[in-house]
């Protein structure tokens, strides 16, 4: 039997603590196998699994972390709800190669009152961080000790979360963190809607609704793509479609320099289209990224 076949026959470890997930990792590395970490907080769906797959293709060894990380949730947030399917998770994993899952438990990462915490400045201040306060603190802050307690070759983030990837890779540059940052492109339903743990929150009415946010982002991309420079313009067609679904409370409709995340006015070089908005208490978000040649 490979050792392919004898994983995928039920060799998948879960590591609920630390010290087992250190020791795992430990053993492939002394067999100079490269590791790669897929971050999760469970409710995995396709978009997990295609950084999962990325993971599979570009690593020998596939850790994928499952942790609804308390830190990252504001008051009122839905830390609570928040949907915990762990064996079915495992399954899923057990079935696309992974090699171990590491599900601890908030108090195996969060024992003691948590004094130290890593926090990026400037870039978590636009976007969804003026709407989450403390939310990428706690992103950061759970992604270092995961890169901490994993030692990663590679990490795989996926682009759905723009304004996340764009503050991790800045971490890692900053903090010369010894791992590298994969960005894997965003998973969509077939009316376009990014696949998220959250849309299983959605009633059938909103679920139907939830699509304008694709259609906005698509067509600020669009826009972009042939030639439309004024960001104010863009935004405003953008605004229009979001309009044709009235019960949406829109948070934002920006045009982004996609490092900097700087509000653009003329747009130039790499950029996001990004939306993020409410349908019933359900807060969605989506962007497109459009390389234009630089002025
Ligand atoms: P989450 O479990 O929602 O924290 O997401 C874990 C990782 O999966 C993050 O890097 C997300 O950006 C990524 N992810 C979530 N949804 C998608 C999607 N639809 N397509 C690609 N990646 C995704």
């Amino acid at each position: 039997m490979t050792t392919q076949r004898a994983r995928r026959a039920g060799q998948m470890q879960v590591a609920k603590t630390i010290i087992e997930i250190r020791a795992l990792v430990g053993r492939a590395r002394a067999e100079d196998r490269t590791v790669g970490l897929v971050p999760t907080m469970g409710a995995l769906h396709i978009g997990h699994i295609s950084l999962i797959e990325a993971a599979t293709e570009c690593c020998d060894y596939v850790v994928v972390s499952i942790f609804v990380n308390p830190t990252q949730f504001g008051p009122g947030e839905d830390f609570a709800k928040y949907p915990r399917p762990l064996a079915s998770d495992l399954e899923i994993c057990e079935k696309h190669g992974v090699h171990a899952v590491f599900a601890p438990t908030p108090e195996e990462m969060y024992p003691r009152e948590n004094l130290t915490w890593v926090t990026v400045e400037k870039l978590t201040e636009p976007l969804c961080g003026r709407f989450r306060p403390g939310h990428f603190r706690g992103v950061t802050t759970v992604c270092t000790k995961l890169f901490n307690i994993v030692g990663p070759d590679v990490a795989f983030f996926g682009q759905k979360d723009a304004q996340q990837t764009a503050v991790i890779k800045r971490m890692v540059a900053d903090l010369n963190l010894p791992l590298e940052i994969v960005v894997c492109p965003t998973v969509r339903e077939p009316d376009g809607l990014a696949v998220s743990s959250r849309n299983q929150y959605l009633s059938p009415p909103e679920r139907k609704d939830a699509a304008v946010i694709y259609r906005s982002v698509q067509k600020g991309a669009e826009l972009i793509r042939a030639g439309e420079t004024d960001a104010a313009r863009i935004v405003a067609e953008m605004c229009a479609i979001l309009r044709q679904v009235p019960a949406l409370r829109v948070e934002y409709v920006s045009i982004v320099d996609a490092e900097s995340l700087r509000e653009l006015d003329q747009v130039t070089g790499k950029v996001l289209a990004a939306v993020a908005g409410r349908l019933g208490s359900t807060r969605l978000i989506d962007n497109i990224v459009v390389d234009t040649p630089p002025k």
